[in-house]
C-alpha cells in the first residue's frame, strides 16, 4: 500500500481507502508536485493504509515505466529523500492506464481495474480523480468521468468520488461559466476542487488566523486606517520553453484571475461567520462581487498591459518577448499587467487595491502590502526633520514565507531622528526549513472533502467576470495601448504613475535596511 510509514504528525482525520487517478501523469506537474506530494503525505502516514495510484495518459507506457518515471520525479523533486523500504513498499501500488482522454471505452475499462483493486482491498475506497493536463482536455476528461459513472461512484457515501481540476479555469468568463455547466451536470459541487496552489502556500494559509485570531489588525483593517493594498506577483524568468502555452494566455489570464483575484478577496474578505469552508468561500465571492468594473472604454491608465523588451538580467543580457521561441513576431500578448481597483463596500469605500504581475521583472516575489494612513501631523510631522513613513504590513508569499511590519522608530542618539525599522518574523526562521509544500496540504485537503482552499464555481465565474471585459478590450484593440518595458525591471513607467497619481509607490522590491 502506498502508506507505508507510521504517522509522526498525527493526523486526527481518517481517510478511507484512496485510489488516486491522475489524468496527464506523464506530465511536467505530476512529476515535480503531484508525485513528491503523495510520497510526502505517504511519509507522513497522512495518507490511508490502503492507498493506490493510477497514472492515466495517451503515453504507451507499462506499469514499470511508470514507476521508474516516479521514482526518477521523487529523487529529483521530493522535499526528502525517498529510502529503499519507502519505495519498495509504495511501488507495489502503482499502475498505469494507457487511453486517449476521449475515448469512452477506456473510461469503463479504468472503472473494472478501479472495480478488482476494491475486491483487492476487500472495502469500498474512495476514488479521487486529479485533472492534470492541459485545459483543452479537461472537458471531455469530465464528461467521461460522469458517463462511466465513475463520477458518481458510492455517491452519499464517505466514499464518494472527488475530482481536483488543474488551472486555468477558463480563458473567460463564457468558458468558465461552460465548464461550470459539465462540473455541475456531472458532479455535485462538494465532489470538485478547483486548484489554485497559492492557496496550499503556508502565509496564504495563515492570512485569515493573521487578520482574526489577533485583536490587532482587525480593528485597523478597512478604510480608516488603511490607505491602500498593493499585491505584486512577479517572476524573473521569461516565458522559456513554454511560449506556445503563454502567447495563448498572457499575464492577466495566467497570474491575475487566478493568484492575485485570491489574494485580494483573502485580504479584503469580512469575517466569516464560521471555519466552515462555505462560510468562508461566500465571505471571498462577496469580497469579489464588490469589486468596482474597470472602465475599459477609451484608454484607462488604472488598466495597464505590457510585454517586455530585452534588457540585462543579472546582468546578462535577455531577449525580448517578440525573440522568445514560439512567439509569433505580431503577438499582443501581455507578459505583465497592473490594475487599480475599488471595492464598493463599508469597509473598504475609498482605499485602491492595487495589482500587478508579470514576467521578466527584477525579481520573483510575490507579496501583499498593507500600507496604512499616517498618523495626524500633530508632533512628528510639522517638522522637516522627521521623516514620517506610512506603516507597512508585509505578508510574503515567496520567496522566504513570512511577515514584516515596518513602524516608525527613534535612532540611537543624542538627536530625535526617525527610521523605519522592520519586526520580521520568517516561517523557515520560526519552524525550520522542510515545511510541507503546497499540494502536500491541497491534496490532503480534497481527500478529506475540506473545500477551504479550493476555488469555488461562482468564485471563479465572479472574477472572470470582472476581468474578461477587459480581455475582450485588449483582443480589440490589438497592439493600441500594449505598453513595453526592459526585461530586468519592474514594468513600465505606466505603472508607477499609477500609484505617484495618488501619492503611492510600489514597496515590494524596495529595501527598508
Ligand atoms: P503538460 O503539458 O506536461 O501535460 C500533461 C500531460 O497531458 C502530458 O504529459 C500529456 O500526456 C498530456 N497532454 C499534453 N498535451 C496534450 C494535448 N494537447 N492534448 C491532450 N493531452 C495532452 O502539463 P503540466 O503537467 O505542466 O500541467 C498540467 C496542468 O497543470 C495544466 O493544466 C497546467 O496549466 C497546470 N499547472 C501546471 C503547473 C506546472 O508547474 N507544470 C503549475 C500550475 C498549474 P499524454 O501524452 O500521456 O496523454
Amino acid at each position: 500500500m502506498i502508506n507505508s510509514t507510521p504517522s509522526n504528525s498525527g493526523s486526527t482525520r481518517k481517510t478511507p481507502p484512496t485510489i488516486i487517478v491522475i489524468f496527464g501523469a506523464s506530465g511536467d506537474l505530476t512529476a515535480r508536485k503531484l508525485a513528491p506530494a503523495i510520497f510526502n503525505l505517504s511519509k507522513d502516514g497522512l495518507l490511508p493504509q490502503r492507498c493506490f495510484l493510477i497514472g492515466y495518459g495517451r503515453s504507451v507506457i507499462s506499469n514499470g515505466e511508470f514507476k521508474n518515471d516516479i521514482k526518477k520525479a521523487l529523487d529529483l523533486h521530493s522535499r526528502r529523500k525517498i529510502e529503499d523500504s519507502s519505495w519498495n513498499a509504495l511501488e507495489k501500488n502503482i499502475f498505469f492506464h494507457a487511453g486517449a482522454y476521449d475515448d469512452i471505452g477506456r473510461f469503463s475499462a479504468l472503472k473494472e481495474k478501479i472495480s478488482k483493486i476494491e475486491e483487492q482491498m476487500e472495502c469500498k475506497a474512495q476514488c479521487l480523480f486529479y485533472v492534470s493536463t492541459p485545459p483543452g482536455v479537461f472537458m471531455p476528461i469530465l464528461e467521461n468521468l460522469g458517463e462511466s459513472g465513475l463520477a458518481k461512484r458510492h455517491k452519499g457515501t464517505e466514499t464518494a468520488s472527488k475530482v481536483i481540476i488543474e488551472k486555468p479555469f477558463g480563458r473567460d468568463l463564457s468558458t468558465a461559466h461552460e465548464l461550470n455547466l459539465v462540473i455541475n451536470r456531472r458532479f455535485d459541487e462538494s465532489q470538485v476542487f478547483r486548484i489554485d496552489h497559492y492557496l496550499g502556500k503556508e502565509t496564504v494559509q495563515s492570512l485569515l488566523v493573521q487578520r482574526f485570531a489577533n485583536s490587532i489588525f482587525e480593528p485597523v483593517w478597512n478604510r480608516n486606517y488603511v490607505s491602500s493594498v498593493q499585491i505584486t506577483v512577479s517572476e524573473d524568468l521569461g516565458v522559456g520553453s513554454r511560449g506556445g502555452y503563454y502567447d495563448r494566455s498572457g499575464a492577466l489570464r495566467d497570474m491575475i484571475q487566478n493568484h492575485v483575484m485570491q489574494l485580494l478577496a483573502l485580504t479584503a474578505m469580512e469575517p466569516p461567520s464560521s471555519l466552515d469552508p462555505e462560510s468562508i468561500r461566500d465571505e471571498k465571492v462577496k469580497a469579489l462581487k464588490a469589486l468596482k468594473p474597470l472602465v475599459i472604454e477609451g484608454y484607462n491608465p488604472e488598466v495597464i498591459r505590457a510585454s517586455y523588451a530585452a534588457g540585462l538580467v543579472d546582468g546578462l543580457p535577455a531577449k525580448a518577448y517578440l525573440k522568445e521561441d514560439g512567439i509569433p513576431p505580431d503577438s499582443v500578448t501581455e507578459t505583465y499587467a497592473a490594475l487599480k481597483l475599488y471595492l464598493d463596500n463599508w469597509r473598504w469605500k475609498g482605499v485602491p487595491f492595487y495589482l500587478r504581475s508579470g514576467k521578466r521583472l527584477a525579481m520573483k516575489a510575490s507579496e501583499i502590502v498593507v500600507q496604512f494612513t499616517r498618523p495626524p501631523a500633530i508632533l512628528f510631522g510639522q517638522d522637516s526633520r522627521f521623516k514620517v513613513s506610512p506603516n507597512l504590513l508585509v505578508i510574503r508569499i515567496q520567496p522566504n514565507e513570512g511577515i514584516t511590519m515596518f513602524l516608525n522608530s527613534k535612532t540611537p542618539g543624542l538627536e530625535t531622528k526617525l527610521q523605519p525599522i522592520k519586526l520580521a518574523f520568517g516561517y523557515e526562521t520560526t519552524f525550520g526549513s522542510n515545511t510541507p509544500e503546497a499540494y502536500e496540504r491541497l491534496i490532503l485537503d480534497a481527500l478529506n472533502g475540506d473545500g477551504t482552499l479550493f476555488i469555488r464555481g461562482d468564485e471563479a465565474e465572479t472574477s472572470w467576470g470582472l476581468l474578461s471585459p477587459v480581455l475582450e478590450c485588449w483582443e480589440s484593440k490589438g497592439k493600441d495601448g500594449l505598453d513595453s518595458y526592459a526585461s530586468g525591471t519592474w514594468g513600465p513607467l505606466a505603472a508607477d504613475k499609477l500609484l505617484l497619481n495618488s501619492g503611492h509607490e510600489w514597496i515590494t522590491g524596495k529595501t527598508y535596511e
